[in-house]
């Protein structure tokens, strides 16, 4: 078995929101917070955020699957689309284990929050619409980041690879991760990711090579 280990450093040019199902004074949707109050970006968050970003670089370069809905998603499990090997299958748990990520202000540490008013806008009319103005609980404006690691034990070394590509090259190109990225929310200035594999470091142009097999990529 190889042990691949990813360490994600997420950087956050805008405020940011994910709804948790706490309950807080004075706002609707209140953020994401672990046992012990920290804030945090959940895990399946991320994971969901990687996947779908994953599927839109994908799509039209190799065969992928119809996620999320399940009838239409990969069924033969000694034949799983890329992106089903790495994120996972109704029949087929990914090998990835994601965690969350405790959010911290650069330089400060602590999180502070306040509360935004929204407005819900139909989307089929564009236009605000009557008496659904809420409440969101959002990081406070200014650099946030977060740190988490996704490891994961994989039969050889190729799998490792793919896998540890297909998260990275996702990471990369991820514009925005949270909710509300119309009214502004989320917005990432980047991703770094450091992968190691039993311990040694993965050199990006073992990654390369998966982006452009996948991509076409090259010249
Ligand atoms: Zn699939």
């Amino acid at each position: 078995m190889v042990h691949l280990k990813i360490a994600l450093r997420l950087k956050w040019r805008t405020a940011f929101h994910t709804t948790g199902n706490r309950w807080r004074w004075g706002a609707d949707k209140a953020l994401v917070q672990r046992y012990d109050d920290t804030y945090v970006l959940p895990a399946t968050s991320l994971k969901g955020a990687l996947r779908d970003q994953a599927e839109q670089l994908l799509r039209g370069h190799v065969h992928i699957c119809n996620a999320p809905d399940p009838g239409q998603m990969c069924s033969d499990l000694e034949n799983l689309c890329l992106v089903c090997r790495v994120f996972g299958n109704p029949r087929r748990p990914s090998l990835l284990r994601f965690q969350d990520g405790v959010l911290r202000r650069k330089n400060i540490g602590e999180i502070e929050t306040q509360i935004r008013a929204g407005v819900a806008i139909s989307r089929r009319r564009r236009a605000a619409v009557p008496q659904r103005l809420y409440f969101v609980e959002t990081t406070v404006a200014g650099p946030v980041e977060a740190q988490t690691v996704i490891e994961g034990f994989f039969p050889s070394q190729q799998e490792a690879e793919e896998a540890a590509a297909l998260v990275v090259l996702a990471a990369r190109m991820l514009p925005a991760l949270g909710a509300g990225r119309t009214r502004g929310l989320g917005w990432l200035e980047a991703i770094e990711t450091e992968c190691t594999m039993d311990g040694q470091p993965l050199a990006g142009t073992a990654l390369e090579r998966y982006w452009n097999r996948w991509l076409g990529g090259g010249q």
